[in-house]
């Protein structure tokens, strides 16, 4: 056909494991093409934090340098319990600082060192510091004309389109902007640049987080002339003696075949709209349950199913098939929805997690991935899996509640479109959710005990370097507790989501398809979600899908690179 044509290697999908494989590979002499479903690139990866979990990395050296090796194997070994890979978790050790250096010396893509401690600092060979790092904020013109291809961010996360940094400095000062002076003028000025922006560019500019990350590796991969070909999905995978040869895609123009000399990456990002795959994995969905996934809708498992149809295996193995994410359904003003991910809300004092018979299940600091996790098991034999985030107005005017922004921003619009529940009494408020009213009730009374003098003393919050990260640092003497006091009292519902799957394609340590028998699909990778994780359905610390999934990129690039003959 007139739009086939031929290269080295064929990526498919535009997320960071997928650029991370296509930079890498191109680096090493390679000819590469990436493929992308969506008419914009960057997959989840640019409307995520952009945190990656390296540990030992150049910049982690620096903050932690008693950080070792034998401490984080340990790490892994305790988090990952009966899926613990030594081999996998070797290479990711052994390459994920040299990743980090690949990228900030020969690429666009640097880093900035974080304050995140891990998720369970607490656990044998967790540390309160040095093992995430974060995408550094990236100024989006240097895209040139393709600016316009950059996937924008998740609108649920931004305000007006502006961006903030997943590192805690940036939202402390909007948390402060009405009772700090140095507050104030960092938010004013914040606010004012990206007025500016909107009216320039119609878009923010300075793009933070995962903006950032899949903007920098865009650019770098544009540079080297890779091209990234959006609204392009890779169909099939075209098979000649057990081989992988390339794949078959809709075009702009049509039907095309892409012709591999040295293989394809699959890089589609996993499963997470794949809604009969997801119906069997979630155990919410599979008692009938309900499901937000903040997502790309075009991660449908393609590169699963491809993988699969050519003898690849994908069984559903983990306890926990995706990183589990609370979330709630927004409204917008123009009447369209979004999935908003509570990210923050959930560490800060005086907000309280309860199921609907009005009693607390979790340690609501803990990590969304743990609160997901135990909210699911908590919601067992009942056909719905929900909480609803409780405070009182003091706490909502503080900190804001889910999409509900702190005051003086105000809640109107969001108690009259559903969002925002309200309640004079806790009884009141028990009654316009549908939660046992005697239920939050007791709750709240003997959580009020521990909380004036700032304990928990039923779920422990505050109790890790990682619960108090994202809390509040001038509430003492606990970060993470404050009573549920004054009313109108408020709530918002909480339900289930993901930021992506954990489960996928079975794959060798480079990264080779494998079949059921163990045997590699020659020419077929897997990188990304699109490769069960290392972690076994764990989420160890921030950045645990990128940090992996760049660098086992990189590891199956060189590998490819290698097979190929190329120095
Ligand atoms: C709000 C949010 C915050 C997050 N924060 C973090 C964080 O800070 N750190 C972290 O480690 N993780 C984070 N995550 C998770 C992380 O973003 C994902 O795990 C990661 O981006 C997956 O990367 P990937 O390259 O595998 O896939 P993606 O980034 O999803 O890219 C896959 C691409 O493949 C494309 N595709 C699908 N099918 C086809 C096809 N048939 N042909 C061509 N293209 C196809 C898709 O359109 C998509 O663009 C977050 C997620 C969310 C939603």
């Amino acid at each position: 056909m007139a739009n086939d044509f031929e290269v080295d290697l064929v990526v498919v999908g535009s997320g960071a494991a997928g650029l991370s494989a296509a930079i890498t590979a191109k680096k090493r002499g390679l000819d590469v093409v990436v493929l992308e479903k969506e008419p914009v690139f960057g997959g989840t990866t640019a409307l995520s934090g952009g945190v990656l979990w390296i540990p030992l990395g150049p910049h982690g050296r620096k903050q932690n340098p008693a950080d070792t090796r034998e401490a984080v194997r340990r790490y892994m070994m305790e988090e990952t319990g009966s899926y613990y890979d030594d081999a996998a978790v070797s290479a990711f050790l052994d390459n994920g600082p040299r990743m980090v250096e690949f990228f900030e010396r020969e690429t666009e893509v640097t880093f900035i060192p974080t304050l995140y401690p891990d998720y369970h600092p607490d656990v044998a060979g967790g540390v309160d510091i040095g093992r995430s790092i974060l995408a550094q904020p990236y100024d989006i013109r240097g895209l040139g004309k393709d600016m316009a291809r950059l996937k924008p961010p998740l609108r649920t996360i931004t305000f007006i389109g502006m961006m903030f940094n997943s590192s805690n400095a940036d939202l402390k000062h909007f948390f402060r902007a009405t009772k700090s002076l140095t507050s104030f003028i960092y938010v004013a000025k914040r606010l004012a640049n990206h007025i500016k922006e909107l009216v320039l560019y119609q878009r923010a500019i300075n793009v933070t987080s995962g903006n950032a990350l899949a903007a920098r590796l865009a650019k770098s991969a544009l540079d080297l002339g890779i091209p990234i070909l959006t609204s392009t999905p890779a169909q099939q995978i075209l098979l000649e003696n057990g081989r992988a040869v390339g794949v078959r895609a809709a075009g702009v123009g049509g039907e095309q075949r892409i012709t591999a000399r040295h293989g394809v990456v699959l890089a589609c990002g996993g499963f997470p709209h794949d809604v009969k795959r997801i119906a069997q994995a979630y155990p919410h969905l599979a008692r009938g349950g309900e499901h937000l996934s903040p997502t790309p809708t075009s991660n449908t498992g393609d590169g699963v199913a491809m993988a699969e149809a050519v003898g690849g295996v994908a069984d559903i193995r983990f306890k926990d098939a995706a990183a589990w994410m609370p979330v709630s359904k927004v409204t917008f003003g123009d009447g369209t929805t979004g999935v908003f991910p509570h990210l923050l809300d959930r560490y800060k004092p005086g907000v309280i997690g309860v199921l609907k018979n009005g009693q607390r299940f979790t340690n609501e600091s803990n990590s969304y991935h743990d609160v997901g996790a135990a909210l699911i098991r908590a919601c067992e034999g009942q056909a719905e899996t929900a909480m609803w985030l409780v405070c009182d107005k003091t706490t909502l005017g503080k900190y804001g509640l889910g999409y509900v922004k702190p005051s003086p921003m105000p809640i109107g619009r969001f108690i009259k479109n559903g969002y925002l529940f309200e309640g004079k009494t806790l009884a009141d408020l028990a009654r316009v959710t549908g939660m046992d009213a005697a239920g939050l009730e007791q709750t709240v009374r003997e959580y009020n005990v521990g909380a004036v003098k700032g304990q928990d003393p039923e779920f422990g919050r505050g109790r890790t370097s990682f619960n108090r990260y994202l809390a509040d640092p001038e509430n003492q003497p606990n970060p993470c507790v404050a009573p549920v006091q004054t009313g109108p009292f408020y709530a918002v519902k909480v339900i289930m989501g993901d930021l992506g799957t954990f489960d996928g394609i079975q794959t060798s340590v480079v990264g080779d398809v494998l079949k059921r028998d163990g045997t590699a699909i020659p020419g077929l990778y897997a990188v990304g979600n699109d490769r069960a994780s290392i972690m076994g359905g764990n989420y160890p610390g921030a950045g645990i899908t990128h940090g992996p999934n760049m660098t086992f990129g990189y590891i199956t690039a060189h590998h490819i690179a290698d097979q190929a003959g190329l120095k």
